[in-house]
């Protein structure tokens, strides 16, 4: 019989990691299979594919696809072949998003709160990710496409724990927006202005590096270059992935593939081939067919190469929809956007696959945060010895969720923070929210960056997911009996950053 997370107890391991749920017989079953597998075959590739804003209802397993002018067959047949998780979060924004899944900590731990932009100062550095803890464990560690992380040398991905880097440092927008006469006239007809951009301190090509190295401009990011950086970027991968396989079975070295798209951020200007290609006849659909054929081509090489059951594949985007930019934007049954702590702008789709290991044909609503992915990750390239104790780790450790076919969430709550501000929590189908961005219309069907108006309510806000997805209808006033509950959790988490208090090396915007 499944567990009841509101009712279940949770076991803290340490004071500075997360504490989570044990169900002993699916960990046992799960800890057996992952034995066997290593007896076998030794420790398993890791492929992570991060979208950009691309949103929980753009791909057919998720009821958008053919239905939302976008067919995703790649991305559905992955899903049917492993784990559709319908409750995977990201953080509301790229930057405090890609650092959580990095480090296994929440923003307001490694103080990424909101993104680093035209050179800003500030990143990664500092931090433990999880790709260098995989390496000093024997990995290879490569990552591919967008980085957003910081663009000071410190927090480059060649000196936190990758051995080689093809792509670029910032976001879409930032590199092509001030060329387009139609979003900046202002600049592009202005010669002094395009001269200030210009000389602004952010590289504007997208660049190669290896481990402790300089990075290397490749090419500048035109407009024209900008529609062909995932393909050129998809080629890299499947060029590490065919390589890594040449050596004879029992000679190769385990590795991790995190691959980051550039689309379907704004602005989308499709590759030639995929123009006009999505039955919407749109920039950021035939953006969608492009990421979904590059899906085809990374599974298909894994198969080619007879990689394909000895790799772990997770496929997420790194949050909401981007509403501000409309209609170049995804979609999500959700409310709201990117930017909010509405269920809009932090629920994003999340397929996990790897033959013989993950079941196939599933999806399970069990709480799954990307930040999880840190501590599993570890697990499965059996390195889990090496998280560090010395700050507080927000992720908890999924293996016996995602192994086990009748599996459920090691993790209680999800938290939800607004930058510094604390929001929400979820657990089971309830969120208790303590302060969002406005309810106002104008900001809520228009939100995407950082806009809107944060509001605290005084007695908080309780809504049932199940029954209203759209999180319109506090509960509240029915539901007393669980507030001691949801009071508790908050309280225990404020409490932890009394130990382990925040760092804000990017400070949010006030
Ligand atoms: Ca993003």
């Amino acid at each position: 019989m499944a567990h009841d997370p509101i009712v279940t107890e949770r076991v803290r391991d340490r004071d500075s990691l997360e504490p989570h749920f044990v169900f002993a017989e699916q960990e046992g079953r799960a800890a057996a299979r992952l034995a066997e597998y290593r007896a076998a075959g030794g420790r398993p590739n890791i492929v992570v594919i991060l979208f950009d804003d691309v949103g929980w209802g753009d791909f057919g397993c998720y009821g958008g696809g053919v239905a939302v002018g976008a067919p995703t067959p790649n991305i559905d047949r992955l899903a049917r072949r492993g784990t559709l998780l319908t409750s995977c979060y990201s953080e509301p924004s790229c930057t405090p998003s890609r650092a959580s899944l990095m480090t296994g900590r929440l923003p307001m731990r490694h103080g990424l709160l909101r993104p680093p932009m035209y050179g800003q100062p500030g990143g990664l550095q500092g931090e433990v990710t999880f790709p260098s803890l995989l390496s000093e464990a024997g990995y290879v560690t490569q990552a591919v496409g967008k980085w957003h992380m910081g663009e000071n040398v410190e927090s480059q991905p060649q000196n936190v724990g990758f051995d080689d880097f093809y792509g670029f440092l910032s976001v879409s927008d930032m590199y092509t927006e001030w060329r387009d006469p139609y979003f900046f006239p202002e600049i592009v007809y202005s010669e002094e202005r395009t001269k200030w951009v210009e000389n602004l301190a952010f590289n504007k090509c997208f660049v190669h590096a290896t481990r402790g190295g300089e990075t290397e401009d490749v090419e500048e990011v035109t407009i024209p270059v900008l529609s062909t950086l995932d393909d050129k970027w998809a080629a890299y991968s499947l060029d590490f992935i065919r390589r890594m396989a040449e050596p004879a079975r029992d000679e190769r070295q385990p590795w991790f593939l995190y691959h980051c798209t550039r689309g379907a951020h704004f602005d989308n200007y499709p590759l030639e081939r995929f123009l006009g290609s999505s039955p919407a006849k749109h920039p950021y659909k035939d953006t969608i067919i492009e990421l979904d054929d590059i899906v085809g081509r990374l599974v298909a090489e894994l198969e080619a190469t007879g990689q394909a059951e000895d790799t772990f594949i997770f496929l997420s985007s790194d949050n909401g929809p981007e509403m501000e930019t409309w209609p170049d934007a995804a979609y999500s049954p959700f409310r709201s956007a990117k930017g909010s702590t509405w269920e809009g702008g932090q629920r994003v789709p999340g397929i996990v696959a790897w033959p013989g290991m993950v079941a196939a044909d599933r999806a399970t609503d069990g709480l799954f945060s990307q930040m999880d992915l840190f501590n599993t990750l570890l697990r499965l390239g059996g390195a889990e010895g090496s998280i560090p104790f010395d700050r507080y780790i927000d992720g908890v450790d999924q293996t016996s969720f995602l192994l086990d076919e009748a599996g459920e969430s090691n993790r209680k709550f999800v938290y939800y923070w607004l930058t510094n501000v604390f929001s929400a929590l979820r657990v089971g189908e309830w969120k208790f929210m303590v302060a969002s961005t406005s309810d106002d219309d104008r900001d809520c069907l228009n939100l995407g960056g950082f806009t809107g108006v944060t509001q605290k309510y005084s007695h908080g806000r309780l809504y049932n997911l199940y029954l209203d997805p759209k999180e319109s209808h506090s509960y509240m006033i029915r539901k007393l009996a669980y507030i001691d509950s949801f009071t508790g959790g908050l309280r225990d988490h404020l409490m932890s950053f009394g130990k382990y208090p925040p760092r804000q090396p990017i400070a949010a915007m006030s």
